[in-house]
């Protein structure tokens, strides 16, 4: 299965996607989190994403595509991944495209996540997320995954929020259309509990090819 998660910040795509890749056995890839990983090593692409994640930018796709276009060639990738976060925009999706034509393997579906924008915000302002596992949670002074710490990612406080969503609208929504016209494009509400909706997100994939 060759999947991608689209939905705005806060829709649950993370919460989501581990489900649905231990679902379908396959690796969920989340370009979110490798910048997060990498900004916490303090490595040379961690420094260089930081300035544009803290400002709830999407950062430069000369940097972010070849960042997912060598960990969709490590083996586990090979039969089939989850990409939650990227393509982002449309630049990257023809990317996407482009990169499963010459490798003759096209994409099965792309499921997004709808959510109304009092929801989102709703949501993220009150996201913790643990430092050491990256697992987020509400309400609690330590990891409910893993005992670790929780903070407030910087991107998730309340000026930064509202500039994820411009974005969001800006940039994002436009690869829905792209999807939809591919034939692609399977909804999903992201409203209710985490179980119902992972399973109409199931229930919708199995009537996808794979
Ligand atoms: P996320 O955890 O998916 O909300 O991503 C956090 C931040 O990482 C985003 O606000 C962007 O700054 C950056 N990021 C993640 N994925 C991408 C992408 N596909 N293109 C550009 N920037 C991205």
């Amino acid at each position: 299965m060759r999947l991608v998660l689209v939905g705005p910040p806060g829709a649950g795509k993370g919460t989501q996607a581990q489900f649905l890749a231990a679902h379908f056995s396959i690796p969920h890839i989340a370009t979110g989190d490798i910048f997060r990983a990498n900004l916490k090593a303090g490595t040379e692409l961690g420094n260089q994403a930081r300035e544009f994640m803290d400002r709830g930018e999407l950062v430069p796709d000369s940097i972010t595509n070849n960042m997912v276009a060598s960990r969709l060639e490590e083996p586990d990738a090979l039969n089939g991944f989850l990409l939650d976060g990227w393509p982002r925009n449309v630049a990257q999706a023809e990317v996407l495209r482009a990169m499963m034509i010459e490798k003759k393997t096209p994409l099965n579906a792309v499921l997004e996540f709808s959510l109304a924008d009092e929801e989102i915000i709703a949501r993220l302002s009150s996201r913790r997320t643990c430092r050491d596992c990256g697992a987020p949670s509400v309400g609690v002074d330590k990891c409910p995954t893993c005992g670790g710490e929780v903070y407030q990612r910087e991107d998730d406080k309340a000026e930064v929020i509202a500039r994820r969503l411009e974005v969001y609208a800006e940039q994002t929504a436009p690869i829905i259309s792209f999807y939809r016209n591919e034939g692609l494009l399977i909804s999903v509400s992201a409203s209710g509990s985490v179980e119902d909706i992972t399973a109409s997100a199931i229930s919708a994939l199995s009537r996808v090819a794979q």
